[in-house]
């Protein structure tokens, strides 16, 4: 399929103002009503509409983006997977990412495999989640049992190939005769033909329509983990079996913690009071609160490490640790009485300050005393 924004004849970076004004300017000149000769416009006109579905909105047209084609929600049902290439397949392990694509060479053919993005918070990442996806898809015609037969008749037989899906054509060469084997034009493949189409699905044996499915996420995922779903892409055309789903994964940030791999990094900031006396200072983990010790004469850039309070391996078993990183913060807005013990201080530990008033000069004069 091509790509949506060359079907519409814009740039990527256009509004919606003029991804509309193009859509009703392709819509009619390929509106099957004015091609009546011509059984392409028709196809055309149907990607037009899906390539005008995903990019006058946004949150689709953000993912089509992103993922080209085959993307979230965008996926044409009836389509090829297209950019499917770099997916990893890290939970189900064992076979291509693919998994049961069809060889048999006759029979309806597979449906296609599908992309939809997934955005968890930042804890149910960490902890796990059941999450909901939804997703436009193929779906059998209820209407004739995908079977793409108008009610009250079935699919006969092909004709042809004789049910079988495929023709051996025989031709001489000048090393004898030779048998070769491809898809019968007549049924496409099918082993069977159709004689009078369902109204519904127009023969399809399926139609589009919206699901939610509910997506069971480990703990420890993290943003760029991909989730495949068996048999919950499309289904194919007159009963074939559906696609998988892959599900990609999203994580929001979070405002205390960074993640590392499957540690938590968490930056602490103490006062220099607390810092060079010792203190135990509260922090709300993941896991509850935590008392973090911050022992006497502690330095910025300290870490105080949490052992396995950080995110769950996802391959294995335990955690990874939270890292709490001590910032010394030194004090801003002294009060009269406040700056004066600061000053015994320094007088204590002979430390020079400056003048609490004079110019630059001064100062560099008492620096250099
Ligand atoms: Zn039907």
């Amino acid at each position: 399929m091509a790509d949506y924004y060359e079907l519409l004849g814009v740039g990527r970076d256009a509004d919606a103002d003029e991804i509309k004004r193009a859509y009703r300017r392709r819509a009619r000149e390929l509106h099957p009503d004015a091609n009546p000769d011509d059984p392409g416009a028709e196809a055309q006109f149907k990607e037009v509409a899906l390539a005008y579905e995903t990019l006058s909105d946004p949150q689709r047209r953000q993912q089509y983006d992103q993922f080209g084609e085959a993307g979230p929600q965008a996926g044409n049902p009836f389509g090829g997977t297209g950019g499917l290439g770099d997916i990893f397949d890290m939970f189900f392990n064992g076979g291509s990412p693919f998994g049961g694509q069809a060889t048999a060479p006759s029979g309806p053919p597979r449906g296609a495999d599908l992309e939809v993005v997934v955005d968890l918070e930042f804890a149910d990442a960490v902890f796990g989640v059941e999450a909901p996806v939804s997703v436009r898809t193929a779906v059998a015609c209820d209407d004739c049992e995908a079977t793409g037969a108008a009610p009250g008749t079935s699919p006969t037989t092909c004709p042809e190939c004789g049910g079988a899906g495929q023709v051996r054509r025989v031709r001489q060469s000048i090393l004898g005769q030779m048998v070769t084997a491809g898809p019968c034009n007549r049924c496409s493949g099918f082993g069977t033909v159709v004689a009078s189409p369902c109204p519904t699905c127009r023969g399809e044996g399926r139609t589009v329509d919206d699901r939610t499915y509910t997506v069971d996420v480990p703990a420890g995922v993290d943003t760029g983990a991909t989730l495949r779903l068996s048999g919950r892409g499309a289904v194919g055309p007159r009963g074939g079996g559906a696609g998988d789903l892959y599900v990609h994964v999203r994580v929001a940030p979070d405002e205390r913690f960074v993640r590392h791999g499957d540690d938590l990094v968490h930056e602490l900031h103490v006062p220099v009071t607390q810092a060079s006396l010792g203190a135990q200072v509260p922090l709300g983990t993941l896991d509850g609160d935590e008392l973090i010790d911050i022992e006497p004469g502690t330095q910025t850039g300290k870490v105080v490490r949490l052992r396995q309070k950080g995110v769950p391996h996802l391959q294995g078993r335990g955690r990874g640790d939270l890292l709490v990183q001590v910032i010394v913060d030194t004090p801003t807005d002294l009060t009269e009485e406040e700056a004066g013990l600061l000053n015994r201080l320094a007088e204590l530990r002979g430390h020079d300050i400056a003048p609490p008033e004079g110019g630059f000069m001064s100062k560099l004069r008492s620096a250099f005393k």
